[in-house]
Order: C-alpha cells, then sequence, then structure tokens
C-alpha cells in the first residue's frame, strides 16, 4: 500500500533547499535509435542488460554522470520505469547507495511524448526550483516550464547519446546560479 499519491517511494525528506531534477530513464540512461549496422560497424553507445526479458542499453558514461549531479540536486526519477528504476538502475550504474523518490504516473504512460508526465511533476516541484532532463520535452512541457512561477530548466537528451558532460555542466551551472540567488 502506498500512501503517497505522487511516489512510490519516498527516502527520508531530504528538507534542503536545493533544485529538483526530474530524470527521465529511457532515453537519457538506458539508450535507442543508435546505429549498429555491420560488423565492422559503430559500437553500442553501453552495454546491454536485460531487464524483464527486454534488452537495454545502459550508456556507458551515464554512470558517472548522474553521479556528478548528485549534491547539486534533489533527483528524482520521473520515468514510466517507476520503481523499477530504483530496483535496476543503481547496481547498474555502478551507483548501488543511489536511492531516488520514484514518481507514479498510474498508467498515463506513453512512449515517445512526455507531456504525460507534466501534472505528477508540476505538483512534486510546487514551490522548488526544479530541472527535468528527458529526451520527449514538447510543446506542452515548454509551455509548462514558462509558466512556473519558480526557476525552471528543461534539458533535451538524444535518445541514442543520452545524457552528455555538457549538460551535466549546465545542469551544474543552473544549480549554482540558483544556490546563489
Ligand atoms: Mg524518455
Amino acid at each position: 500500500m502506498v500512501a503517497d499519491p505522487l511516489c512510490w517511494y519516498i527516502p527520508g525528506v531530504s528538507g534542503s533547499d536545493r533544485p529538483i531534477l526530474f530524470v527521465d530513464v529511457d532515453g537519457v540512461i538506458s539508450l535507442f535509435g543508435f546505429d549498429l549496422k555491420g560488423a565492422d560497424g559503430p559500437q553500442p553507445p553501453g552495454p546491454f542488460h536485460f531487464i524483464d526479458g527486454i534488452p537495454h542499453c545502459i550508456g556507458i558514461d551515464a554512470g558517472p554522470r548522474i553521479e556528478r549531479l548528485q549534491d547539486a540536486f534533489d533527483m528524482v526519477w520521473a520515468t514510466g520505469w517507476e520503481e523499477k528504476a530504483n530496483e535496476y538502475l543503481p547496481h547498474l550504474l555502478g551507483l548501488p547507495d543511489l536511492d531516488l523518490p520514484v514518481l507514479r504516473f498510474d498508467g498515463r504512460a506513453v512512449f515517445g511524448c512526455a507531456h504525460w508526465k507534466i501534472d505528477v511533476i508540476d505538483q512534486y516541484a510546487t514551490g522548488r526550483a526544479a530541472a527535468w532532463i528527458d529526451d520527449n520535452l514538447d510543446d506542452e512541457c515548454r509551455a509548462w516550464a514558462a509558466g512556473r512561477a519558480e526557476p525552471t530548466l528543461l534539458v533535451q537528451t538524444a535518445p541514442e547519446i543520452g545524457i552528455t558532460d555538457a549538460q551535466v555542466d549546465q545542469l551544474l551551472a543552473w544549480a549554482a546560479e540558483q544556490a546563489a540567488a
């Protein structure tokens, strides 16, 4: 029985004034859409792992990149993976102590877009500066961000590449700005 309507799981309330970072998984950490044609062609951008019988390519540098963000943000899984994110990803990312709140979407998930996350993200982010990294940000997401009273940053990934060092730098610079404000 889950008491909180927004989260599957809430670790201890941090009480921090760090910004929130909502983290998508597919297209950010688990990559797809890359070209693997031909035996001598490009290599996948990370190792494959089977999760519930489905192969997922976990970006080779995703773990260190997520780790760099840990001290600057209160990170929250915002993904159709829901509770499976904490079940599988800390181990696959090499971050066994990673233990994040997990937004629950109650069947809203639609592959190929992200606006179905907005209602839950909006409620969770109320009163807090918030960033959101996702491969499927669309006009509805951008309108939501523009309409928020609190500082808000959207970071769009390419699903075949996932989170990059440049995006981590961008997020850290933005978090530092919020801390200084
Ligand atoms: Mg995605």
